[in-house]
């Protein structure tokens, strides 16, 4: 039986809306040409510029299907399978034309589509984890919200992504709407993104790839990129032919940060949670089901009344934010175990 996300819809309007919306976004996600522009000059520059997938890209998409669908299941949701036809191989211009995209890779709730460069196509290991990370994205939970426009029409935004809490209606300093665990969510897809490198490396369509990652003059290559950069060796995951430039796992600042908060939360409950890792098991889980209740109580926990919060202040990108939220953890943590010694 066809599997389909849930198109969760919340607001204030009439049910009769929210129905509508339902169809609407059932009929995208099925239908994907749906997505394409109006005006035909457009779609057909759209049209051309797409990629025809080979039979191997075919088979990682759908490996990654299955896996993706394997951790939902055993984060206690029910899963969805995404058709082949929702992801488009695109050149950069037309990716950033069409999904508005600023990496490589993107995934876009408007239109139930990944979007992936056809820069991509170089290395094919490259193309498997940049597809993981957008497909992770996908399968986070997702609801949005219908309100009633200036002009009285219903318009949607974007509500819950994965841990992502959108606060549509409110604007920072810059005119962009306010969102919380922006940087955890990012922290999360991308270390799962880490632990799944090694299962797709063993995919029979990267028999090529995987030769090349384990020769020794790749290895060399890495030694060097993770001494000079600061990159963990098992995190580059492919390097071109004179060793000059290097793809890596994202958001190495924001994964660090969540690596803190789990051993922290892992040495506070041992007994619940052994490692790390069984902690960052609660936020994939949360990246599912959208529930931030079980990550909220292990906070206040491990870090006090305002550990949630400073989490949730973790932006994006590479900026200060990031390092003065661990500094914020790391002093709400040593006040807790003050605290707790008194
Ligand atoms: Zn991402």
């Amino acid at each position: 039986m066809e599997k389909l996300p849930k198109f969760e819809v919340i607001g204030d309007v009439p049910e009769k809306e929210k129905a509508d919306y339902i169809a609407r976004k059932r009929d995208i996600f099925e239908k994907q040409e749906r997505i394409l522009p109006e005006d035909d000059k457009l779609r057909k520059e759209i049209e051309n510029a797409e990629y025809t997938k080979t039979p191997e890209q075919i088979a990682i998409l759908n490996f990654i299907n299955e896996e993706t669908n394997r951790l939902m299941k055993e984060c206690g949701v029910e899963p969805f399978d995404i058709p082949i036809e929702n992801y488009h191989i695109l050149p950069e211009k037309e990716l950033k034309k069409f999904f508005d995209a600023q990496s490589s890779g993107t995934y876009s709730s408007r239109a139930y589509a990944i979007g992936l460069s056809s820069d991509l196509r170089s290395n094919l290991l490259w193309f498997a984890t940049v597809a993981f990370h957008e497909s992770l994205h996908m399968k986070a939970r997702e609801v949005a919200q219908l309100y009633r426009g200036e002009e009285g029409k219903y318009k949607e935004k974007r509500y819950r992504a994965g841990i992502k809490v959108f606060s549509p209606h409110q604007k920072d300093i810059n005119g962009n709407s306010v969102t919380h665990f922006s940087g955890a969510d990012e922290g999360v897809i991308a270390w799962q993104e880490k632990i799944n490198f090694s299962k797709l490396l063993e995919l029979p369509e990267l028999a090529e790839e995987r030769k090349e990652y384990e020769s020794e003059k790749s290895e060399i290559f890495r030694s060097r990129i993770s001494l000079e950069k600061e990159i963990p060796e098992d995190e580059i995951i492919c390097v071109n032919q004179d060793g000059t430039s290097w793809q890596n796992i994202g958001y190495p600042e924001q994964r660090k940060v969540l690596e803190y908060v789990c051993e922290e939360i892992s040495k506070e409950l041992k007994d619940k949670y052994p490692s790390k890792e069984d902690v960052f098991r609660e936020f994939l889980k949360a990246t599912f089901n959208g529930n931030l209740i079980v990550i909220a109580r292990l906070m206040k926990q491990t870090f006090g009344g305002k550990g949630l919060r400073a989490l949730g202040m973790m932006k994006t990108g590479k900026n200060n934010i990031v390092n003065n939220v661990l500094e914020m953890l790391r002093g709400m943590r040593r006040d807790t175990l003050h605290e707790s010694q008194l």
